[in-house]
């Protein structure tokens, strides 16, 4: 069994064995990917929905091109367009999608916890694709894939992740992911805007660049997310990146073959510089695209096995 449900809500709780399986699979889909071939029967038949209540380029579009990949019907749903506008609950926009029998559904919401209600409510297995600041499960997978690709493991390699901490669900997946597989986290950004509970999640919180990025082997970006912030918690924009943005300057503490990650959208000029995040050596930011959507296919395929087992 490669997840612990039939759902895939968060990373938290999920054994090494299970993570390390999941990346296996999806190195194959990397492989199938890149050789231009599909395999279209896996899904056929089944439909998966995304239904997105925030905003997405990368992993809407990832979820939907995994899904054709292996020959499911996708069908998008944004709030935009959807019965949520005109008051709808999301137990009954959930009511609503169960019984049309979709076999997949994955979501996106601003609450965190709201993945885990719809699991509770529908027959398909939910995938969470960012709920609030609680978790982002595919993008940890994704990220961990890239690096394990690069760096050929996870175990032993230090991991700083920077910015604004406090309000990234990915940030909260990849220390769950990292510190599960061996590898050293540490948070570093703005007293701020780093989570009271930082400490107990097993990493090093450091407050300053220079110190925290010193020898560390994966340098990963995170954007300022305004939108969470209900007041001012940094003071600029400008003089945020004064002191967290990442530019050759900073990145010079870091090892000298580190790696620069961010999962998008990226805030040029705010947490990463345009060369850094250009750089066609250190960056890895496109990689962690093109991972995307093989480690999506891995999760479509084993939650689809695992229904079928239950049906
Ligand atoms: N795309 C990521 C997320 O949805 C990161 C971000 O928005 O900054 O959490």
């Amino acid at each position: 069994m490669l997840t612990p449900t039939r759902h895939l809500l968060q990373i938290e709780g999920m054994h090494p064995p299970e993570i390390g399986a999941l990346l296996d699979l999806a190195e194959s889909y990397v492989l199938l990917n890149r050789s231009g071939k599909t395999q279209r029967d896996l899904l056929r038949g089944r439909t998966l929905i995304n239904l997105f209540f925030e905003d997405s380029t990368r992993t809407r579009t990832s979820f939907e091109l995994a899904g054709k990949r292996l020959g499911a019907d996708v069908i998008n749903m944004s709030v935009a367009n959807s019965s949520v506008n005109k008051g709808e609950t999301l137990l009954d926009t959930a009511a609503t999608l169960n019984a049309m029998h979709c076999d997949l559904l994955v979501v996106r919401h601003a609450q965190s916890g709201a993945p885990a209600l719809l699991a509770q409510k529908v027959d398909a297995a939910v995938i969470n694709a960012g709920d609030g600041t609680h978790e982002h499960p595919t993008q940890a997978l994704l990220d961990a894939l890239t690096i394990r690709r690069r760096r050929g493991r996870l175990e032993g390699l230090t991991v700083a992740i920077c910015g604004d901490v406090l309000h990234s669900r990915v940030a909260r997946s990849n220390i769950h992911l990292l510190t599960a597989m061996g590898s050293r986290v540490r948070v570093i950004g703005p007293p701020t805007l780093i989570p009271a509970e930082a400490s107990r999640l097993g990493v090093d919180v450091f407050h300053d660049m220079k110190s925290g990025l010193q020898d560390v082997d994966i340098v990963m970006m995170l954007r300022l997310q305004k939108e969470r912030m209900s007041s001012g918690l940094v003071p600029s924009s400008r003089e945020f990146f004064r002191f967290w943005g990442l530019d050759a300057e900073k990145l010079a503490f870091a090892k000298p073959d580190a790696l620069v990650m961010h999962p998008g959208p990226m805030n040029r000029g705010v947490e990463i510089a345009s060369d850094v995040a250009d750089d066609p050596i250190r960056s890895v930011i496109k990689e962690q695209v093109e991972m995307g959507v093989a480690v999506r296919m891995a999760v479509l395929d084993v939650l689809s096995r695992q229904a079928k087992r239950n049906d």
